[in-house]
């Protein structure tokens, strides 16, 4: 059934529904189109977990008509034939009790019947199979999941029966309007239709258990607490009481429910809590609320005001999706100019949402001259400043930064590598598990610094694949013995970052599984010990560099070592497995002497010497997380002992 977005026309069937028209010149042409797998099942999962939370739908649809709106006025700047004669942009809702139906109607930008299959019948972001696999794969929280994918057009299910959109580029003409009808199962259909006013219509007709949608009190009272902020007039029908010296009925006029000034633009102390998560989560499409927000207003030479928030979720692509670059919102003097996040701020703080609002850029800005405006140089300086210090303020109510932190610590690493001048801020918002931490707790680098006896010169850290395998690793054995607090780094960037990061606070980093440990004499080597060194370096040639005493092991028998500034095993592996050839480097292999097993083999004859002395260096990249060249050389191995 899966219908890809360059197979979804192919595969409709164009077949002539006999409904009735009155042209018959003018042939209706229904198309039928199947969903995308995708949207199926993200339906599917829409209309259940979100339940509970129906009415959101209906800020959805807003918050959509409200974006057409924004980028109509913005394409009308370079060509105001596109807004005709109906020049004052509103959304209006529409409710009838007697046919159970509510209708959001807007004068924006409209689509043509290529977008609407692009946008209402495929979801276009990447990563969303995967996720959507995954999902079946846990017994997850769906509510909290469906939060990660972000709401849209779609939760228009929770409350539809049957959903008809009606929709008309603004550069279109009249008989080239678009209407498209599903129930929200499989398949929706498509046809092609007249419609006098640009713009669109999206109608539901209201499930049963839902009617209360179509009343005006329940509507508007939803209207004013989710959208109020929206900056278009947001009208609703409105019967004014006759008058009593009349007999003629009042008709129903429109009646605009909303303030329309734009929420950043009013002055803070004017906004409730309640205010700002509205807007986040109509500007996000969110289903949660924001972690935090900050709201400034820069006057002088440079007029602009920001308003940034945090989310308390991920979107559930942004780790991978290094791309993915939507969220802050760039006006001018209120109108909506372009998604520009990639112009507002660095990669590393993509997960950042809200808008910005320049007085001082001109109108007709293109991305092009965005890229290397100088204004807009240092609004992106101040967006980035904010935003450290937003999560700076977080950072103050552990619990809250904890939260933060396991949705976005991994993104925010990069900006140690990415953002030199801000390095120093970032490093100290960055958090990790140490030797000395508690489970579940973390450390900051200020933190581990503090705790430095005054004669320790380095902070100490291992790196692994994992956080199991860092803190789990032998190397970490000497350490604890002598009460040194070691980092454990244990997500994939970190090795990745490690490589260009080599100092905080005037402390030099080091790895506890590169280079020697310190310069000390080495001790005295008995004449067996030696020779073991040297039958073992035979037998491992080519796979070890040297084999040497260790002084770091106290319970396990054997470790590898890297030279200081090789790359660490696991993300050798990593980069080979992704077929890049990266110059290999043979790692030390250190033994334990006074260890059993090392003894064992010590004084095994030759032919056990090889599985035991095999087995050895085996065990210490099984332990640093590593993968085995030869496993089944290994399990034969293994059974051969215990045989
Ligand atoms: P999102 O708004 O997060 O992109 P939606 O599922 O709500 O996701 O909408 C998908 C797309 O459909 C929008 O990005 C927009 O391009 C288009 N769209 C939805 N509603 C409208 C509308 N009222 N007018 C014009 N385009 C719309």
């Amino acid at each position: 059934m899966t219908t890809s977005k360059a197979k979804s026309k192919t595969q409709s069937k164009s077949k002539s529904k006999s409904k009735a028209s009155s042209k018959p010149s003018s042939k209706p042409q229904t198309e039928q189109h199947v969903f995308q797998a995708e949207v199926q099942q993200l339906l599917h999962l829409m209309v259940h977990s979100l339940y509970s939370n129906r009415e959101i739908f209906l800020r959805e649809l807003i918050s959509n008509a409200a974006d057409a709106c924004d980028k109509l006025r913005f394409q009308a700047l370079s060509d105001d034939t596109l807004l005709a004669d109906d020049a004052e942009l509103r959304i209006r809702v529409e409710l009838d009790e007697d046919n159970n139906t509510i209708a959001v109607t807007d004068n924006g930008i409209g689509m043509n019947h290529a977008e609407v299959i692009e946008n209402i019948g495929t979801i276009a972001r990447s990563g969303t199979r995967q996720f959507l696999k995954d999902l079946e794969a846990k017994d997850a929280d769906q509510a909290q999941l469906i939060g990660q994918f972000g709401v849209g057009f779609y939760s228009a299910f929770i409350v539809a029966e049957q959903v008809t959109l009606e929709t008309r580029r603004a550069d279109q003409p009249a008989d080239q309007a678009t209407r498209w009808v599903s129930e929200g199962t499989g398949e929706y259909t498509l046809e092609t239709i007249e419609r006098a006013a640009r713009g669109t219509t999206v109608l539901i007709k209201l499930k049963d258990d839902a009617k209360e949608f179509a009343q005006d009190y329940r509507t508007r009272s939803i209207i004013q607490r989710y959208s109020g902020h929206i900056s278009f007039p947001i009208q609703m029908l409105h019967t004014p009481p006759k008058a009593e010296d009349s007999d003629v009925e009042p008709t129903p006029e429109w009646q605009t429910i909303n303030d329309t000034t734009a929420m950043w633009a009013k002055p803070k102390q004017e906004l409730s809590n309640e205010d700002y998560q509205n807007f986040y989560q109509s500007l996000a499409h969110d289903a949660k609320p924001a972690l935090s927000w900050s709201h400034n207003k820069v006057e002088g030479k440079q007029s602009y005001t920001s308003l940034l928030y945090v989310p308390e979720q991920a979107p559930f692509d942004m780790a991978f999706n290094r791309d993915e670059r939507s969220g802050l919102k760039l006006y001018v003097r209120r109108v909506f100019i372009m998604d520009a996040a990639e112009q507002l701020v660095p990669r590393y703080l993509r997960f950042i949402r809200g808008v910005v609002d320049s007085s001082d850029l001109p109108l007709n800005v293109s991305r092009e001259i965005l890229q290397e405006n100088e204004l807009l140089t240092k609004i992106k300086s101040a967006v980035v400043k904010r935003s450290l210090d937003m999560l700076k303020k977080i950072g103050k109510d552990k619990e809250q930064y904890l939260k933060f932190w396991k949705q976005f610590g991994s993104v925010l690493k990069e900006g140690i590598v990415e953002d030199h001048a801000n390095r120093e801020a970032v490093a100290d918002l960055l958090r990790f598990p140490s030797t000395k931490t508690e489970a579940g707790e973390l450390t900051s680098l200020q933190e581990y610094v503090e705790r430095m006896p005054a004669d320790q010169e380095h902070i100490w850290y291992i790196t692994a694949d994992n956080p199991k395998a860092a803190a789990n690793s032998p190397h970490l054995e000497w350490f604890r013995k002598q009460g040194i607090e070691v980092i454990l780094m244990g997500d994939r960037i970190d090795e990745w970052v490690m490589g260009y990061w080599h100092e905080y606070g005037g402390k030099s980093f080091k790895s506890i599984a590169k280079g020697e440990l310190d310069k000390e004499e080495q001790p005295e080597l008995s004449e067996d010990d030696q020779k073991l060194m040297e039958r073992l370096q035979k037998l491992l040639d080519g796979k070890v560099q040297e084999v040497r005493p260790s002084r770091r092991l106290t319970e396990s028998a054997a470790c590898l070592v890297l030279d200081e500034h090789a790359m660490a095993m696991h993300m050798q592996m990593m980069l080979q497995q992704a077929g890049q050839d990266i110059p290999g480097s043979l790692p030390h292999l250190e033994i334990n002497l006074e260890h059993d097993l090392v003894q064992r083999v010590a004084g095994a004859d030759d032919a056990q010497f090889e599985d035991l002395g095999q087995l050895l260096f085996e065990q210490a990249v099984l332990s640093e997380g590593g993968q085995l060249e030869d496993p089944a050389g290994f399990v034969q191995r293994v059974n051969r002992l215990i045989a």
